[in-house]
Order: structure tokens, then sequence, then C-alpha cells
């Protein structure tokens, strides 16, 4: 007789983007002349740089080959694309890390799910809120407890460990999604002072790093003793337009130990048993981003996305709307103006403006009476909706 886990029955059901698709859905039926724009969904719309497109042609062709046909890769990733990493973690945040405390993957959000594979029960988990839903239900689903750590306007969204009672794994995301807000680097030290005081693990997400153009951590390897207590997940999909070629990777430092067990050995071992690693052509095409013109050609894209979040910022300052993000990040979060909830101003964006949003209750409670709204429009679909916004 088959037993299920019922920690699934506790799993909210998110009907976020189903509903806002009912919604916009309905206004199109409504009014068919009406352009409706669309600043919900954090997915990009710019195409892979050539340098990508032409690595993986290439790969594919030697595919094709029997002398240069490859089956079963490394489960970890082939050491060509974890020595780009290393020396990108070098060359740009002066991190030194070894090729064997580089994990590739399929993408961010494999590897921040599966990581909980490597933790007891006894955990006491503590995410943000608001929240990207991955650290929270991939928890969830495993019936850990789940405390949250406050992020609100009177931290600018960035929340300090004051604000924690407890908490042995720690998730921090920064930039931050869906708030935009980045850590500085003191901010990001308390953090890390606080997970070596007491024994905590931060499991860093830095799937927005590219984004970054202050001078803040764009790793949160840059802090002293971070590799003593933390796990840094990236993902290409920001960076590079990867979202449908789908290849991130993650850092599990070797000085990470737990209970005298080495995290890096535990997760090396827990990758060779449940995964196959990602396919050649993927990893040669993700190889390619650090080739120079490459580098270049990501920093022009990610700028249309950034040009973007700033004609947005700027609408906000204009109509006197508290908001953060948008600097280092695609995010703009924003709060109602007049009180509304989220999904009050989410209905009213739509029906005046024509604009889809994020509602940000849909990140958690913490969400309410806030809106995220993303770069990834085209620069003239993002100047028309800050048009109709400022008519308003
Ligand atoms: N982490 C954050 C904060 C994200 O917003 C996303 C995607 O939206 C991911 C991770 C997932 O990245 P990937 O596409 O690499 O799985």
């Amino acid at each position: 007789m088959v037993s299920i886990n019922e920690n699934y029955n506790a799993l909210k059901e998110s009907y976020l983007f189903t509903d806002i698709a009912k919604k916009v859905a309905a206004y199109s039926q409504e009014n068919p002349d009406k352009i409706i724009i669309k600043m919900g969904i954090g997915d990009v719309t710019q195409p892979l740089i050539p340098e990508v497109v032409e690595a993986m042609k290439k790969a594919a062709a030697e595919m094709g080959e029997k002398s240069t046909f490859r089956g079963y890769g490394p489960e970890q990733g082939y050491a060509f694309l974890r020595e780009k990493i290393v020396q990108y973690y070098q060359e740009n945040m002066a991190v030194s890390l070894e090729p064997d405390e580089v994990f590739i993957s399929d993408g961010a959000k494999s590897d921040i799910g599966n990581i909980t594979d490597l933790f007891s029960q006894k955990n006491v988990i503590a995410v943000p809120d608001p929240v990207y839903p991955v650290y929270v239900d991939s928890n969830v689903m495993l019936g850990r407890k789940i405390v949250y750590i406050n992020a609100t306007v009177e931290n600018n969204f960035l929340p300090t460990p004051d604000a924690l009672q407890e908490g042995d794994i720690i998730y921090l995301c920064s930039p931050n999604n869906p708030t935009g807000a980045a850590f500085t680097k003191e901010q990001l030290e308390a953090w890390v002072n606080f997970a070596k005081k007491n024994g905590s693990l931060i499991l860093y997400d830095a799937a927005y790093e590219a984004f970054i153009r202050e001078d803040i951590p764009r790793s949160v390897f840059e802090i002293e003793g971070a590799k003593e207590c933390a796990v840094e997940f990236c993902s290409y999909s920001k960076t590079a337009g990867f979202t449908g070629t789908r290849c991130g990777y993650t850092v599990v430092p070797k000085k990470l130990i737990f209970g005298g067990a080495s995290l890096n050995k535990m997760w090396l071992r827990r990758q060779t048993t449940k995964f196959n690693g990602v396919s050649y052509v993927t990893q040669r095409g993700a190889e390619a981003i650090y080739l120079p013109s490459a580098q270049n050609n990501i920093r022009k894209t990610i700028d249309i996305y950034r040009k973007n979040a700033e004609v947005i910022a700027q609408t906000m300052e204009k109509k006197g709307i508290w908001y953060t993000g948008g600097k280092n990040s695609p995010y703009i979060w924003f709060k109602c103006p007049d009180g509304k909830t989220s999904w009050e101003y989410f209905d009213f964006l739509l029906r005046t403006c024509g604009i889809v949003c994020t509602p940000g209750s849909g990140f958690g409670k913490n969400g309410e009476g806030f809106i995220r709204l993303t770069a990834f429009n085209t620069y003239e679909n993002t100047v028309e909706a800050m048009r109709r916004l400022e008519q308003i």
C-alpha cells in the first residue's frame, strides 16, 4: 500500500500566476482594442548572444561525429566550464575557489530545492518574507519548521539578523526577488557573522548577481569567513538569457563542515547519485559566456533591462511612490498608493493603464500592499507603460 508524503498537503496552493492570467484574459476579452503591457512575469525576453549560439551549434556538430561524440559527462560538470567560473570569481570578485567547489546544474531552482537533501529534520529554516516561493515550498515538502525574517519598509526590505530568533539554515537572496533590494557589504557581513556565531548555514541565492553595478557584493564569498558558513547558487538564466536553455551552478566550499561532515562531499555524493549532469551542448554554450566579447554582449543585454528599470524608477520618483530595487536588479518593488491592497492595485493598474504587474501579496504576508514590476519588457513598452502610469 503506497503511503504518500503528507507534507505535500501542507503546501499552499499557488494561484498567483493563474489568477493573473485569468484577470488579464477577462480584461482583454472586454477590451479587445486595449494594448496590454506585461510587466509581471520574471522571464527574460532578449535572445541568446551570438557567442553562445555559435558554441552550441559547434558542440551539437561535435555530437554528430563519431570522433567527437560524448556520452555521459561528469555529474559535477565539465572542467572546462568549472574552471571558467573559478576564473570569473577571481577576476571579478577577488574570490579564490577551487574547481571542485563548483557544481554545474540545470539551473538554480533545482539546486535550491535539492540541497534540502543534505540536512536533517531538526533544522529550523529561516526565510525572508516576502520570498521567492521555492525556499518555502521545498522545505514544506519535507515538513521542516520554517520561521520568517521580516523584510519591510522599515528595513528597506533588507532584514538584519537582529530580526531573527532562531534559524539553522538561512536563505538570503541578493539582489532580491521579488523586492530588487541588494545587500551592502556591511549588511552581508552581519549575516555571515551571525551564521558563524550560531553555527548556521546561509543558502545564498545570487541569481541576479550580473545586474549589480554599484560597489556591493556580487558573491557572499566576498565576505570574510563566508566559506565556512555559506553555499552560493548562481544561474545563467538572468545573466545570459538561459531561462529556456537551462544552466546554472552552485558553489559548495570545502571549508563547510557541519557535524564533522563535509557539505562539499555530501553534495557531490548527492549529485552523483541523483543527477547525471547538464548536456555537453549547454555547457559549451555556458562556457562561451566567458569570452571577452560575450561578456560585453551580455552586459549590453542586461543594460537594456537596467535602462527599463531606470525608466520605472524615475516614474516612481516623479509620482512620489515609495519603492526599492531597480538599481542592481530587474525588479522594482513599490508601495501601492492610497493604501490599496496588492490585488486592488493590480486591478486598478490593469483597468486604468493596461499594465500587468505582480501583486506583492503573492510573495508573503509582508508583500501585501506592494507591487512587483519587472524590467524585462521592451524599452518602448516600458516607456509607454510609465507614460500611462504618470497620467493617472
Ligand atoms: N532564484 C531566484 C531568486 C529566481 O528569481 C529564480 C528565477 O526566477 C531562480 C532562482 C531560478 O533560476 P533558474 O532559472 O536558474 O532555475
